[in-house]
């Protein structure tokens, strides 16, 4: 048991989406988390140092995460291992081994606070997930754990109904900390509409995808991601796909997918996966697929820790002017409108550059 009230989260793998609810858990429960910093160019590199390079983006970057936390002093680790999260649906084996993983490489001594969720396996749902992440305090009270859980999900619905409202990702999170709920006025439209497909710990990773929303504003884009979707929505995605959900992902990605490429107002998508990712490279081949079956067009965009940023945009660019041109052409082809070649009047030109 330790007294240090304190547990450091690393701002990775699934801290994206489901910080909301252990800041509500832990902060009910009087113990203060301390995170790491945003990734940055070094993070990566630190935790590039301890795995092998065929390693996947998202788990180095984690490793970076945890020896952000040890330099910051943080004793207490929480590195839970998430097996399962509904029956006979599985993470992949980094995610499931991730506490090993850290044990293996991290030779400092800290105190790593590792529970195990397996929805597919008996006594180790939810409640025993929890108490296993507060026994370490010396919190063992059941009605304790179970009060702080419901906070926990609180803050986490606030957080969900407000991303589903067409809030950013950071604007949501932000109010639901702060114990606030807004739905959002989402009236603002785009010429253009993408649906982006990722896990969180890539999209809403600043350093990993370069900060791809605000590149995609800029360009006029409005995005949409498994945020703005039900479960539901998303399971029928998988199905429209053909498929059944094996991989616990497989909501944010196959499903998303499945269920912007039926939607019209959606122009095209674009995958993000991370070199060397196993599942993503099956999901992303059945995407690109049923894509061009519906003849949706797709931008398949992986990520490492070389990917530089000239290159992103270039090929985000390329793909953004191409929408573009399509819906101009498949406006015009709608319309009366007859396309003329344009011709420029040089004649006028050459009477100004003349005066
Ligand atoms: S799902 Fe892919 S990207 Fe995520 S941890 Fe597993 S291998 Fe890495």
């Amino acid at each position: 048991m330790t007294k240090d009230m304190t547990i450091g989260i690393p701002r990775g793998m699934s801290f994206y989406n489901n910080y909301p609810f252990w800041y509500g858990f832990f902060t009910a429960l009087g113990v203060k988390i301390v995170l790491s910093d945003p990734t940055t160019k070094q993070t990566m590199s630190d935790g590039a140092a301890l795995v092998v390079t065929e390693t996947c983006l998202p788990i180095k970057i984690y490793l970076g995460h945890i020896l952000n936390l040890i330099q910051k002093g943080v004793k207490n680790i929480y590195v839970p291992s998430l097996q399962s999260i509904a029956p006979k649906i599985y993470n992949c084996s980094k995610i499931r081994g991730l506490p090993d993983l850290v044990r293996n490489v991290i030779k400092e001594d800290v105190n790593i606070i590792e529970p195990t969720l397996d929805k597919s396996a008996k006594n180790q749902g939810l409640y025993e997930f929890l108490a296993e992440s507060v026994k370490d305090f010396g919190i063992t009270n059941k009605d304790e754990i179970k009060k702080a859980s419901k906070q926990g999900w609180r803050v986490y619905n606030n957080f969900l109904v407000m991303a589903r409202s067409g809030m950013s990702y950071k604007k949501a999170m932000k109010y639901a900390l702060e114990g606030k709920i807004f739905i959002e006025e989402n009236t603002k439209t785009a010429p253009i509409n993408v649906a982006l497909i990722s896990h969180g710990y890539n999209m809403y990773d600043e350093r990993a995808t370069m900060k791809i929303f605000d590149k995609l504003e800029n360009m006029d884009v409005k995005v949409f991601t498994s945020l703005r979707l039900t479960d539901e929505q998303m399971a029928e995605g998988i199905a429209a796909l053909g498929q059944k959900r094996y991989w616990a992902n497989e909501h944010e990605m196959t499903g998303t997918a499945g269920h912007y490429l039926k939607d019209n107002n959606i122009d095209g998508l674009i995958t993000i996966n991370a070199f060397g990712c196993g599942p993503d490279s099956l999901m992303v081949e059945r995407i690109t697929r049923k894509a061009k079956e519906a003849n949706k067009p797709l931008l398949v965009l992986t990520i490492d820790e070389q990917t530089g940023e000239a290159g992103f945009i270039t090929r985000l660019e390329a793909f953004i002017d191409m929408l573009f041109r399509k819906k101009r052409s498949d406006l015009i082809k709608n319309s009366d409108v007859e396309e003329y070649d344009y011709t420029p009047q040089t004649n006028i030109c050459e009477t100004i550059l003349e005066s």
